[in-house]
């Protein structure tokens, strides 16, 4: 097989891989972790540029490897510094990903999935369905292409209009990053490797709607931080929202995630994401019940986190009023002292906020088609 046909895309592997790489071809190991620092420190245009390997050698790096590319179908920026960039993958899928500066630190929300199939009844990305698993190229370059666009834009920037580059990475875009494990972990490597990016295991969460089979793998392939969509208190309520509870119940569900915790770290906490939807999930007995589940399972070992609800064209949910949210809010916080937070909504004016990502480009699913319908039926219903 000639090496054009095994030619491999490259911002998806590890130290180890490289360094395998490297050995087998009669190279030092230490070759891998120079390329790290190329490609995800420093950003070079091409393999040429890595200018302390010889001439011979960055041939045969660019005969094995493709060079990374992302191009950009969309680029929006909130009034509120968010940005979200909607990304053609070398592989021909359109991905988005948002980008969330605060004072102190940026955060990166990356999707793990094109669409997603697990059907949360509040989610825009939803409404896609399912086209595919993302490799794990394709999520570290949703890293890799925004560190580099900030730094090529610093460049040209006096100092104080510097960007952050990111500083936290959240799985929380499109799709079930438990339903892509094969992929998710090897991309979680090279996001905490210090020769990549070097972030630590703090600063990476993966959030899940509850794939217990895949929490099992997780705890025991790496340590990041968990969030779990949560999002109702009761069996009842979480199976009307989230389908995947029938499967996977709260009594099934919830000790996972405290074996979860439990494998790492006794200290580990998760965050327990909650949208608040307006007559289905916020009242006082929800919030009390919710207050019973975390003292019971994760007592003080959670965060709790409202979000309050970013509607969506043809949603049939209203977010719950602020004043709600901060009610049930303290109820939850007066039992126990459990930290309870209200997410700001960020980068709503570009549909940039959290369960309002959906790659509507290059999209091609039925029920994509399903849903366009809808809108047109909405709209010819509204002329
Ligand atoms: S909330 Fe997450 S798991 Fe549920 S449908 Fe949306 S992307 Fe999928």
């Amino acid at each position: 097989m000639s090496a054009e046909e095994t030619r491999q895309h490259i911002l998806g592997m590890t130290q180890e891989a490289l360094e395998q790489f490297f050995v087998q071809h009669h190279e030092k190991p230490f070759r891998g972790r120079q390329i790290l620092q190329w490609m995800h420190q420093r950003f070079v245009p091409s393999f040429d540029e890595m200018t302390d390997l010889s001439k011979k050698l960055r041939l045969f790096i660019a005969e094995h490897f493709y060079y990374p590319s992302v191009e950009i179908l969309r680029d929006q920026r909130s009034d509120d510094g968010t940005r979200k960039w909607l990304l053609k993958t070398s592989t021909g899928s359109a991905v988005e990903v948002v980008y969330i500066p605060e004072e102190t630190r940026a955060t990166l929300c990356v999707s793990s999935q094109v669409g997603c199939e697990l059907n949360c009844q509040f989610c825009y990305t939803a409404t896609q369905g399912f086209e595919r698993n993302l490799s794990a190229h394709e999520i570290v370059s949703q890293l890799w292409f925004v560190n580099k666009t900030l730094t090529e834009e610093n460049a040209l920037l006096p100092e104080h209009l510097h960007s952050q580059l990111v500083t936290n990475v959240v799985f929380m875009g499109m799709g079930e990053p438990l339903r892509n494990l094969d992929s998710v972990i090897p991309a979680v490597q090279v996001m905490m490797n210090d020769y990549a990016y070097g972030l630590s295991k703090r600063r990476v969460t993966i959030s899940t709607s509850g794939v217990v089979p895949g929490l099992e793998r997780l705890a025991q392939e790496t340590d990041v931080a968990l969030a779990l969509s949560l999002h109702a208190p009761d069996d009842q309520t979480r199976s009307q929202i989230i389908p995947l509870n029938k499967k996977y119940p709260l009594d099934v569900l919830l000790p996972a995630v405290v074996d979860y915790l439990d494998a790492h770290d006794r200290k580990m906490h998760v965050t327990l994401e909650y949208v608040m939807l307006n007559g289905v999930n916020d009242s006082e007995k929800h919030a009390y019940t919710l207050a019973k589940l975390v003292n019971r399972y994760f007592p003080g070992r959670a965060k709790v986190n409202l979000i309050p609800f970013n509607p969506f064209p043809t949603t049939k949910f209203e977010s719950t009023s602020m004043e709600q949210i901060k009610k049930f809010a303290e109820i939850v916080r007066s039992k126990n002292n459990i930290i309870t937070t209200v997410r700001k909504t960020r980068g709503q004016d570009i549909l940039g906020a959290c369960g309002q990502l959906a790659g509507d480009v290059l999209d091609k699913t039925r029920r994509r088609q399903q849903y366009l319908q809808k809108i047109q039926s909405i709209n010819a219903a509204a002329s």
